[in-house]
């Protein structure tokens, strides 16, 4: 593979942005870091004083362009995630809905069929499969489909990980339906992540499985149980308990939409920087016209209406997921939420890196880290992609 240069851009590291620097890659790694004209290389590209960032990682993504995972086709997997490529997400976790363990086995068989394929390099790299269900409550069943929602037995979890062909990455459980607190101990050795949601957890329950090694929580706000009153008394739930736990990471759906501003900045308060993730939760209708499209596969999907910048349900009554992109998500923490560019970078970079165990190779500019990186300006429009050295976009 090839040596070049990335001269004249500001860096956004992971403790601040470095003014006039440069990036030198070699084998698809970054091979060095320093101000920019400083390195002589027969290959350079001007990168016109834009800012350069690690690529982003999205681990909860359902589709856009068009398509969704849940489709169980290669190329509709490759619309996907060329689509949040255009965006600057460099890796990705396809995003499961609840549905028959033969429709799970065919989504995974084609993400692995287009994570092995020649053209794998000229698009995001897939961490692993985010299976989002079946074990959850209907109480929080937000747009996922209850037919197919189940109890964990050993049964059923082991037939879903051995379909999943050692695929399966973060698991979005509800930690207090029966033996979801086994399912995690048995299961997270594994290196599979447990991440609590679709839930009506009680505090406790919710303290019970981050102790059995739930670290993550799953759209935070969103599906999950909070205060409620019962003879006066205040009953504290899952999203309590999520903000509360300093080892616990909050996934947040930073689309400007799903939570409003005052809730971005109690998040961001509560959490700090380094224990949220962005993430888009973005279905097929991301990037498309506003009209109207379907939330799951095409032959089992749930009509859905997009307009305004988000899904909702037909009767307008409730969100069906949302229509965003990595970007949009970095322009709202630092338009809207008033954090930092590096903060907000670092919470789709650097932090997902971490809970999905790469946090040796991807999510910050580093030396010898992938040469996963995005080029954009100061409205967070991208220009250029870069996928282990590659220029993708
Ligand atoms: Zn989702």
């Amino acid at each position: 593979m090839s040596t070049f240069v990335i001269d004249n851009v500001n860096l956004v590291l992971e403790d601040g942005i470095r003014h006039g620097a440069a990036v030198r890659v070699a084998d698809g790694r970054i091979a060095a870091i320093g101000d920019a004209g400083s390195f002589k290389e027969d290959r350079t590209a001007d990168g016109e004083g834009l800012f350069l960032s690690p690529g982003f990682i999205d681990v909860h993504v359902h589709g856009g362009g068009g398509a969704d995972f849940m489709d169980a086709d290669p190329a509709a997997c490759r619309t996907a995630i060329g689509f949040h490529m255009l965006h600057g997400t460099t890796t990705v976790v396809p995003t499961t809905l609840c549905a028959e363990d033969e429709e799970l086995a065919r989504v995974f068989d084609a993400l692995i069929a287009v994570k092995r394929s020649e053209e794998a390099k000229w698009f995001p790299r897939i961490a692993g499969v985010h299976l989002e269900g079946p074990f959850i409550n209907p109480v929080q069943a937000g747009a996922q489909p209850p037919e197919y929602f189940k109890n964990p037995s050993p049964d059923e979890w082991n037939r879903i990980v051995d379909a999943a062909k050692g695929e399966l990455l973060i698991w979005t459980v509800a930690p207090e339906l029966e033996d979801a607190d086994r399912m995690c101990r048995e299961l997270r050795g594994s290196g599979i992540v447990f991440s609590a949601g679709h839930s009506e957890a009680t505090f406790e329950e919710s303290v019970r499985a981050f102790d059995a090694g739930f670290t993550m929580a799953t759209h935070v706000y969103s599906s999950m149980s909070t205060i409620t009153r019962v003879r006066g008394e205040r009953v504290p739930g899952l999203l309590e308990a999520s903000l509360l736990r300093d080892d616990v990471t909050c996934e947040m759906i930073a689309d400007g939409r799903h939570l409003p501003e005052p809730l971005l900045k109690t998040v961001v308060r509560m959490k700090g920087t380094d224990r949220i993730v962005l993430v888009t939760d973005a279905m097929r209708g991301a990037g498309m016209p506003d009209g109207e499209y379907l939330l799951g596969s095409i032959g089992r999907g749930r009509r859905v209406l997009v307009y305004d910048g988000i899904a909702h349900t037909p009767d307008g009554a409730s969100f069906a997921g949302s229509v965003a992109t990595a970007d949009r998500l970095v322009r709202v923490m630092t338009k809207v939420a008033g954090v930092p560019l590096f903060e907000a970078v670092k919470m789709i970079t650097k932090n997902p890196a971490r809970e999905i165990g790469l946090s040796d190779r991807r999510g910050v500019i580093k030396e010898g880290y992938d040469a996963d990186l995005v080029l954009f300006d100061g409205d967070i429009n991208v220009r250029s992609v870069f996928i282990g050295g590659e220029k993708t976009v």
